[in-house]
């Protein structure tokens, strides 16, 4: 049976590439020993590293004042990582609350500073939703503005782009990053654990503006300052080489795809068709209001959960794998990073078609 693996990560990587990685696994570039075996400091790999670099610069047009950071640490390092770096003399933030990883940072947050929390969670005829960005409130004394644009628990997004004038603007792209075109411009600092739409997990990809450097706390972590990983390019200590190198193998993937506005299509076409089937029918129910569902991750539930077992039963046994719910939330939920082709999707809103016309 084909397999579809509709898990939210720990890496989501499209078959093509991994099929590359293991054809060059033992004997890489002709050296007769593996990329991760290699100096990171080798010509050879700093090649990789460039390349990977180059590409992701130019998959998201990213302006030549921002720098990109590949960093260990993952989301939650970056939720230290933040405060500690920009924060500068003042002594609160903002911080808007849409979820579960938006409120993890604020918890974070609080060892550092002051967070002036602004919940964003609304419900409205009965369904979770964002209030728009027109609606934050941002204070005045605070160092930057921080959002998470996809809630990859709760499956919530925020497709709006910011528009905060001078506000700094950070925002934890983690689950999202690459799955649609965006203005780089209108952030201060873009991060995102590789571990969904990039690469394995182990690398955490940070784009900041130049201006922003050099404002770290004293007692900042080397590993986490961003001047000091990118007077080192990255590679202060040693790098997650593997991660970086798989990366770039995605990077180049991408562009062959045609890059993020092709995949922005592709991941609507299967957002679209997941949604239509759940709200078609009284059979699954998906409570986030339209202008708010994730298009990376979508939750949903069965009518009657007494048949949740039975339905991840079935659907395991028809190659369609890791379909349960996030411990908080329960239920389904399907994450359909760039890495799953339409016919994934397709081949899951086959069997719940199928699946509620013999149990409906
Ligand atoms: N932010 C978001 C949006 C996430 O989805 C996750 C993990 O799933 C994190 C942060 C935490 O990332 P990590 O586990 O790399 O620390």
């Amino acid at each position: 049976t084909q397999v579809y693996n509709f898990s939210s990560g720990p890496a989501m990587l499209p078959a093509d590439v991994l099929r590359r990685a293991q054809n060059e696994l033992c004997d890489w570039q002709g050296l007769g020993t593996s990329v991760m075996e290699i100096s990171h400091r080798s010509k050879e790999f700093i090649q990789v590293a460039e390349e990977a670099e180059k590409d992701f610069r130019d998959l998201l047009q990213i302006p030549s004042n921002y720098k990109v950071l590949f960093c260990h640490g993952g989301g939650r390092g970056q939720f230290a990582g933040v405060p500690l770096n920009i924060l500068g003399d003042k002594t609160t933030a903002d911080y808007v609350d849409g979820g579960y990883w938006a409120s993890s940072a604020v918890k974070e947050a609080h060892k550092y500073c002051n967070p002036n929390v602004i919940d964003a969670k609304v419900t409205v005829d009965g369904l979770r939703a964002i209030k728009p960005m027109s609606e934050w409130q941002v204070s005045e004394n605070s160092a930057y503005l921080h959002f998470c644009p996809n809630e990859t628990i709760d499956g919530i997004a925020i497709h709006e782009a910011p528009d905060f004038g001078d506000t700094v603007v950070v925002a934890d792209y983690s689950s999202s990053i690459l799955s649609h075109p965006m203005d780089v411009s209108r952030f201060g600092v873009i991060y995102a654990g590789a571990q969904k739409n990039i690469g394995p997990a182990g690398l955490t990809l940070v784009i900041v503006r130049e201006d922003l450097l050099g404002k770290a706390h004293k007692a900042c972590p080397s590993i986490l300052d961003y001047t000091v990983l990118n007077d080192n390019d990255s590679m202060f200590n040693t790098p997650p080489t593997f991660a970086w190198y798989l990366s770039g193998l995605v990077f180049k993937w991408l562009k062959e795809q045609g890059g993020v506005e092709t995949m922005d299509k592709i991941n609507r076409a299967k957002a679209e068709l997941l949604y239509g089937v759940i709200d078609k029918s009284d059979f699954y129910r998906n409570d986030v209001a339209s202008a708010n569902r994730s298009r990376m991750n979508v939750p949903f539930q069965l009518a009657d959960s007494a048949l949740d077992k039975l339905f991840l039963e079935e659907s395991f046994a028809a190659g369609l794998h890791a379909l349960k719910g996030h411990r908080v939330v329960g239920g389904m939920r399907a994450s359909i990073y760039n890495a799953m082709p339409l016919e994934g999707v397709k081949a899951l809103t086959n069997f719940m078609v199928d699946f509620e016309r013999r149990h409906g």
